[in-house]
């Protein structure tokens, strides 16, 4: 290995190489700007994720005429959701039509469309500064540390997103600890299940399985998460869920934007793209869409009015930002017991599970 401490000059710094940060380096007018995307993910280090690519996501995929390779789909594709409330007991069953994927094989997907005319850099983001106009961002590789002098940043660093900690520690919204964990099964049932038990945790877990892997996973308060996850399993047995010695348990922080927090879009150079701004639905916790969509629609803004077009992004957001706002109004009707009773007991959208001789 050799240590080397460089600086290098670019146009565009992106931090992140999730679906939002991959969707812009592939959108930005890569002849026009020199543009470096970094991203540190590995198969050891993925994000953890429920890996479902909903019907709003398939829709901006179509848009660009680009179709999903095989090897990121797994077993078995789902059509329903089983929502389960532990506080009543009652069970209910939702048509849902998401594609069953593996997380890690689509963000490897999304980033094999960027052009080569883009510098992806394998590092971690370790700092950045202001420095008049332009800034200063280092990154950790494994060849030494490279300091990029760059005229924009894009944070696309999801949820804990150091580029926000950084120019927008004021921006605060509410946030949970994600806790999921991998088990071994030759079963194809309990499939996908969203349940909601109020007495470990104000939101919700789910189980899926893909492939030979059934995975539990959970939106916990920060405090005593890891115990309310291990009573929440304990409580899930009598729902018919079975543990055993779990694979891999993995973690990481999830937000939930309120109507009084908003989002957080950046300003004077700093873009702030996907769960980084808060993109995210609250009721359902589905954000690869916004932050698709979030990354191509700051590539349009950037590429017709240049390197400062944060009024053109804010613009470019507002229907997503309204979408995402009316989701917190269904967060609170999904999410109060009260009228999630109501809402289940009427059976509203519910589908009648039909009796089957042969099973
Ligand atoms: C447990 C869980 C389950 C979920 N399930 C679903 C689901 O089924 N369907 C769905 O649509 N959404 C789901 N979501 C939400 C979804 O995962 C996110 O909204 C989405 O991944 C956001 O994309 P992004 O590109 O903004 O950020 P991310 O996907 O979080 O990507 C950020 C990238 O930035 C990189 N990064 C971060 N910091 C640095 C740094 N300092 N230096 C270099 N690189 C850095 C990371 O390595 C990562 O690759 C789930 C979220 C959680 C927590």
């Amino acid at each position: 290995m050799c240590n080397r401490n460089v600086t290098e000059k670019c146009d565009i710094m992106i931090i992140g190489a999730g679906p939002a940060g991959s969707t812009f380096a592939r959108l930005i007018d890569s002849a026009k700007y020199k543009v470096v995307l970094v991203d540190g993910q590995t198969d050891k280090n993925s994000k953890p994720c429920g890996g479902l690519l909903a019907p709003d996501a398939q829709k901006i995929l179509a848009e660009f005429d680009l179709s999903l390779p095989k090897d990121v789909l797994v077993d078995p594709q789902i059509f329903s959701v089983k929502t389960i409330d532990a506080h009543t007991g009652k069970i209910r069953y939702y048509p849902r039509f998401y594609m069953n994927m593996d997380r890690f094989s689509f963000d490897k997907w999304l980033l094999s469309l960027v052009p080569r005319e883009v510098d992806v850099v394998n590092g971690k983001c370790t700092q950045i500064n202001a420095c008049g106009e332009c800034f200063n961002v280092i990154v950790n590789t494994n060849m030494g540390k490279v300091n990029y002098v760059c005229k924009a940043v894009v944070g696309a660093d999801g949820a804990n997103s150091m580029v926000r900690r950084t120019f927008f520690p004021s921006y605060k919204t509410k946030s949970y600890v994600a806790i999921q964990q991998w088990f071994a099964t030759d079963e194809m049932n309990p499939f996908y299940s969203c349940i909601f038990d109020p007495k470990t945790s104000p939101s919700c877990s789910w189980s899926i399985v893909k492939d030979s892997y059934f995975i539990f996973g959970g939106a916990f308060e920060a405090c005593k998460c890891r115990e309310n996850f291990e009573k929440q399993k304990k409580r899930m047995e009598s729902f018919g869920f079975t543990f055993s010695e779990p694979i891999k348990t993995e973690a990481c922080m999830v937000l939930r934007p309120t109507l009084k927090s908003g989002f957080c879009l950046g300003g004077g150079g700093v873009y702030l793209i996907g769960e980084a701004a808060g993109f995210i639905s609250p009721s359902s916790f589905e954000g690869i869409s916004s932050a698709i969509k979030s990354g191509t629609v700051l590539s349009e803004a950037i590429n017709k009015s240049g390197l400062r077009a944060h009024k053109g992004y804010e613009h470019k957001t507002l229907h997503m930002r309204l979408r995402l706002l009316l989701k917190c109004i269904k967060h609170y009707f999904m999410y109060t017991p009260f009228f999630r009773k109501i809402i289940m007991n009427t059976g509203i959208q519910s589908i009648e599970l039909k009796k089957q001789i042969h099973k």
